[in-house]
């Protein structure tokens, strides 16, 4: 069976990955503790994503997959952006905390902004990169609102404060299965998996 890296130590974003390809063998950076720390420097998800992907597959010499992700608010500008994760700048707390600073600073920056200009989507950008030097990216999307008030205890960071465009509750208020099949970062998954399968096995996965 291909083995397959993903550019994480994220053991929820390993199980999620391992639904999507199955047919291969999906195995994270806990099995190449030498694999390099890559920081997240360039002003795009995709951008991200490669630079991830190519520095695992460099050092494994296996096929790799990455992924970059965050919140773009209509209000902000497209902000927080590729600074999602670091937005309230509290690098090294407990993510807990970190994702309550985070969503709490931009319910704060929303304070006074009306209903219907709270609209925001999430971006994942997946990517997929081998040895050879091949390169694929597949960006997804989900789009929603940032409501006034936290709600739930589902999920991680922003979740609680984003409503999906037909839903009622939270992203923090779905449970896993409901979330991945409307989730940004689904969809790029999702879009990427039959690449790999034509890449990697010359048919589609
Ligand atoms: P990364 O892609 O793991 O670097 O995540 C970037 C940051 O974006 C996370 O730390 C979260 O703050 C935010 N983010 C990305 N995807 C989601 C999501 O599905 N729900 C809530 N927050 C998210």
């Amino acid at each position: 069976m291909t083995r397959i890296v993903l550019a994480t130590r994220n053991a929820g974003k390993i199980t999620e990955l391992r639904r999507i390809l199955a047919g291969f063998e999906v195995v994270g950076l806990e099995e190449y503790p030498d694999a390099p720390e890559v920081a997240e420097t360039e002003p795009t998800f995709a951008g991200n994503a490669l630079l991830k992907a190519r520095a695992i597959a460099a050092c494994t010499g296996l096929p790799a997959v990455a992924d970059d992700s965050g919140l773009c608010v209509d209000a902000l500008n497209g902000m927080p952006g590729v600074l999602s994760a670091r937005w309230s700048g509290r690098f090294g707390d407990a993510a807990g905390d970190k994702d309550r600073a985070n969503l709490e600073l931009v319910l704060d920056q929303l304070a006074d902004v009306a209903p219907e200009r709270r609209g925001a989507h999430f971006a994942c950008a997946a990517a997929l990169a081998l040895p050879d030097g091949t390169e694929r990216v597949v960006e997804g999307r989900m789009r929603g609102r940032i409501i006034d008030a936290p709600r739930g205890t589902g999920g991680f960071g922003y979740d609680p404060i984003f409503v999906p465009d037909g839903e009622s509750r939270t992203l923090a208020e779905l449970s896993p299965e409901e979330k991945s099949a409307i989730s940004h970062r689904g969809k790029a998954f999702g879009g990427l998996a039959p690449i790999i399968g034509e890449l990697l096995t010359g048919k589609t996965a």
